[in-house]
């Protein structure tokens, strides 16, 4: 693995380095709220999903929702991490017109899940290259979603649907370990991975059921390292939280900008004040929300209505027995299992339908020739084509189909690429378009001679000047396939080729 390249911002008054800390809220894929029974259906009528609970009526009580709390220790596991076998609920106390309750329900002091780490794959643009980072977890811990204020539907007027409100999260607190705008997205993409791989959340970031608010503070050069040995970054420049980024893009612009502007005030004489800033993509940059509250300033007690979360050593032991495979034992599975090269195996690993997809091509197949036609082509197409697998025009067992056609000699690996082209297309199955289009591979070694005796004969002298210049062979090898239409089988005409031309 590639040592990791130092991310450094020039300044007017020398170099700065940025400090990354991220939280993110990943939606528990749980049919019911956290607290109660209601549903967490999308797109649903407003205050259509509100249980007595949600809307915090005067003598309601909470009631943990068993299939959450497993979530959430299945993802502790995912993520290395310590289960805590005793946890709490606290109230975190503030107003807001989304939240009936006046406070959130979410664990302060005693989280579910403690400490944890997570190997990252880190793949710049441009060719530099890919290395892989150790992030270290702080905590992970369960909460509530707000109910959502909608300003947008009366020119005087917001409502309030509680819809969401209730909803159980998860929210993963990293240690400040990520140093470049690049890190911190791949990071993301990491943990989203995982949870889609545990089936804990489904990672869906358009709908916001996994966003993330990132810490950026800027430090000079060196400075990061001291803080590091002692694991307390409390006295590092002052950071910003730029709140509910759902998107890889605009995380990385987000930092971008955050940091020039942190540099920017610090190089003036001034100083960063630590607060909520929003990203606006329209604009390209982060505005102030509000000024951060510290820990202190939400009251956090412990919550009455909830009795502390015990768990046994049994429970927790049952659920690492029952975990599936990861993205990194995956990773590790196709590198030794199809031999395929570690950044190959963490493309088709990322994604489990990509991996099972990929897995399906493979089966009884040469794995490096179908990682090949899965990633370069089929996934390539598809992201210029913005697809997703499962709208490809192109199934498994078809692409399979192309793959056993150039194993067995029937294509070249450049007919197959025109054939996939007609898959592509729509023309179907691999098979029926060689054979309609009369594409098969001329390996019949009589045709080919036939071919080659007429160029030859057409070219004394190129003929005659091939045995001083042994490389001017590759000009009739070019002349035959052009000949062929391509389907001469290149093997039989070099061999050909170098007996009639005695090179
Ligand atoms: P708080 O208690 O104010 O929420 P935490 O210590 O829990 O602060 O940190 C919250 C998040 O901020 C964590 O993800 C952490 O990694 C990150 N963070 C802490 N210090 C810094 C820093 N100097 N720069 C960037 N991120 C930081
Ligand atoms: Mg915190």
């Amino acid at each position: 693995m590639k040592e990791r390249p130092t991310y450094t911002l020039k300044g007017d008054t020398g170099d700065w380095e940025i400090v990354l800390g991220l939280e993110i809220h990943a939606q528990i894929a749980s049919a019911a709220k956290l607290f109660s029974g209601a549903s967490t259906g999308f797109g649903a009528e407003p205050n259509s999903h509100v249980s007595l609970v949600d809307a915090a009526m005067p003598g309601m009580l909470p009631v943990i929702n068993g299939f959450c709390v497993e979530q959430a220790v299945r993802t502790g596991l995912g993520l290395n991490a310590k289960i805590n076998l005793t946890s709490r609920f606290d109230r975190k106390n503030y107003f807001y017109p989304d939240l009936p309750q006046g406070y959130q329900i979410s664990q302060f002091e005693l989280p579910i899940v403690g400490e944890g780490i997570i190997d990252v794959d880190v793949e710049p643009a441009h060719g530099d290259p890919a290395y892989s980072l150790p992030v270290r977890i702080e905590r992970l811990h369960m909460e509530q979603d707000a109910g959502k204020s909608v300003h947008d539907m009366d020119p005087t007027a917001t409502y309030v649907d509680l819809n969401r409100s209730g909803v159980a999260l998860m929210e993963i607190v990293s240690k400040p370990d990520l140093r470049s705008p690049l890190e911190a997205a791949s990071y993301v993409k990491k943990i989203k991975s995982i949870v889609v791989a545990l089936g804990t959340c489904d990672g869906d970031m358009e709908k916001g059921n996994l966003r993330a608010d990132v810490n950026v503070s800027v430090c000079r050069p060196g400075d990061y390292e001291k803080f590091r040995e002692d694991d307390d970054f409390s006295h590092l420049g002052s950071r910003c939280e730029i709140k509910n980024m759902n998107s890889f893009r605009f995380i990385q612009a987000a930092i971008e900008y955050e940091a020039h502007r942190q540099i920017e005030i610090l190089e003036t004489g001034g100083t960063v004040d630590q607060e909520t800033r929003l990203y606006d993509p329209d604009a390209g940059e982060t505005r102030s929300m509000r000024s951060k509250e510290d820990a202190h300033d939400y009251r956090y007690f412990p919550d009455p209505d909830l009795l502390p979360l015990v768990l046994t050593e049994a429970y927790v032991e049952n659920i690492k027995a029952s975990l599936p495979e990861l993205p990194d034992q995956k990773r590790a599975r196709f590198e030794t299992e199809y031999g395929l090269s570690r950044y190959d195996a963490g493309v088709l690993s990322a994604d489990k339908e990509k991996a099972e997809f990929f897995e399906h091509v493979a089966r009884g197949r040469d794995a490096k020739l179908a990682a090949n036609w899965v990633s370069q082509d089929l996934f390539g197409y598809l992201n210029k084509a913005e697809l997703e697998l499962t709208e490809s025009p192109v199934g498994a067992d078809q692409l399979g189909g192309l793959i056993d056609l150039i194993s067995s000699d029937v294509i070249s690996g450049k007919i197959a690429k025109d054939v996939f082209q007609r898959m592509i297309n729509g023309e179907g199955d691999p098979v029926a378009i060689v054979e309609k289009h009369g594409l098969k591979q001329v390996t019949d070694t009589g045709a080919i001679e036939a071919i080659i005796d007429e160029i030859i004969a057409q070219n004394p002298d190129q003929a005659a000047a091939v045995k001083e210049k042994p490389k001017t062979m590759g000009w009739f090898v070019g002349q035959v396939m052009k000949a062929s239409g391509g389907k001469a089988n290149p093997q039989a005409v070099n061999k050909i080729l170098r007996e009639k031309l005695g090179v």
